[in-house]
């Protein structure tokens, strides 16, 4: 499917565009139904081109759970004692325990929208939130997953949806909790989930649905074997590693520590997406860096629940992948991913630039092409703007002060550690344009959406 009325060629013309081989100069797509037909760099614009300041490659946002969006700025009061990702996870559970499909949908739709205005163009959807209230599924396996859809259709951003598996609430097959049964599923209803999703995305333009084993906490080892041969050909995303308790608990129960047993007991390779992965030793950094999966990474919200710095330094040194995801969605902006990521380094490491791949290079340019490639693998998409690709595109202004004098890798270097999303210009998917001027073109009625619903969820 495509939205509008896109008959016939369109022209863009970019001043400055980051393409799949580095950045150009006067570069004119044409684009025929959503998809680049044709890029030519160093030409002159023609008479009915559109004209723009600098262009890139949309981000993909390779961890979502979409309906944290509407508890953002709820869980930030000092609790009785030792406040942690498992205290914040309460006020989550009780939080989503309110909430309807419909009332998912529209958080869900103002977090996609804030996506785009903020330089994503895909979101791989970490979609856990399954049955009604008390864990009574819907008439409908997949009702959650076309609410998703429905808010994915309404934003105009790409979906690639992660229907979850989660069975458990420890490591050793412990009993679900009563706050998780909204969650909880065996693997052969999640086999009938993931049909039907794969029914509810049916209507969007290059959505995919891939399959997502909760954590090694959450699934079975008997079920995670069963989950990657169900999965065959799509993306698998994981949760790992993410808290110290997580490591020590999976020592307590296999003698081995999180990413380490995933590798000895799972085909990881380049399909995979192992999220978070922040508690690792440096065998296992270097053992994931060596099966081409992508580390998903949300410095943001590692930041905001105090998990830990993940070792990009070494990973990267090991020639790992990553890409970034806005995971509980506290702060949506792509930039301030991938500049939370450097500045970890740099402060635990006492150095600057520590994540350009090399003397004399630029280490926006570098973060945010390997941001791009990175999370494109993990969401089962084209990597970045090249002819046959969708045309995803963002747009810098380049009037905007902090991108006064910059061509080539400069500007990106000034969008990250300088602009911000701020300097987001306009956003197209699919060649269609959602974002002018940094506002989505359907702000109004999304946000009046959300701002009822959380009316609602927080009387
Ligand atoms: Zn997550």
């Amino acid at each position: 499917m495509i939205w509008a009325q896109q008959t016939g060629d369109r022209h863009l013309f970019f001043d400055h565009m980051l393409l799949t081989g580095g950045f150009a100069r006067d570069v004119r797509l044409t684009i025929r139904g959503g998809v680049l037909a044709a890029i030519e760099a160093g030409v002159a614009a023609q008479s009915g081109d559109e004209r723009h300041g600098c262009g890139l490659p949309g981000m993909p946002n390779l961890h979502s759970h979409a309906f944290q969006r509407g508890m953002a700025g709820l869980a930030e009061r000092r609790g009785p004692s030792g406040d942690s990702f498992w205290t914040w996870r309460e006020v989550m559970y009780r939080f989503l325990d309110r909430m309807t499909p419909s009332d998912v949908r529209a958080v869900a739709a103002l977090a996609y929208m804030e996506m785009l205005e903020g330089g994503f163009t895909r979101v791989g959807e970490f979609h856990y939130l399954h049955h009604g209230f008390g864990g009574r599924p819907y008439a409908d396996l997949a009702e959650m997953s076309h609410a998703i859809a429905a808010a994915a259709g309404e934003s105009g951003i790409a979906l690639t949806l992660l229907p979850v598996l989660y069975s458990y609430s420890g490591f050793g097959a412990q009993p679900p909790q009563p706050a998780q049964m909204r969650f909880v599923m065996d693997i052969d209803r999640y086999g009938r989930l993931v049909e039907a999703a794969d029914a509810a995305i049916r209507d969007l333009p290059d959505a995919i649905v891939g399959v997502a084993p909760h954590s090694l906490r959450a699934v079975s080892p008997e079920q995670l074997g069963a989950l990657a041969d169900l999965g065959a050909g799509r993306p698998i995303h994981i949760h790992i590693a993410e808290q110290v308790k997580e490591v020590a608990d999976c020592l307590a129960w296999s003698g081995q520590r999180p990413v380490e047993w995933l590798l000895n007991h799972a085909p990881v390779d380049g399909r995979w997406c192992v999220v978070h992965a922040t508690h690792m030793t440096s065998d296992e950094i270097v053992a994931l860096a060596k099966t081409g999966a992508i580390a998903g990474l949300c410095p943001i919200t590692e930041a905001n629940l105090g998990d830990g710095l993940f070792p990009a330094e070494t990973f990267l040194t090991a020639r790992g992948r990553f890409g970034v995801g806005s995971d509980s969605n506290v702060l949506i902006d792509a930039s301030e991913e991938l500049r939370l990521l450097e500045y970890g380094q740099r402060l635990l490491h006492r150095g600057r630039n520590m994540l350009a791949g090399g003397e004399g290079r630029s280490t926006g340019a570098d973060l945010y092409t390997a941001a791009v490639d990175g999370g494109a693998t993990a969401l089962g998409a084209a990597s970045g703007l090249a002819v046959g690709a969708p045309a995803d595109i963002v747009s810098l202004d380049i009037g905007h002060p902090s991108l006064a004098g910059k061509s080539g890798d400069a500007l990106l270097d000034a969008y990250i550690f300088a602009a911000g999303r701020s300097a987001i210009d306009g956003v197209w998917r699919c060649g269609e344009q959602f974002v002018s001027g940094g506002r989505h073109r359907k702000r109004q009625k999304i946000v009046a959406d959300y701002v009822a619903t959380l009316g609602r969820l927080t009387a």
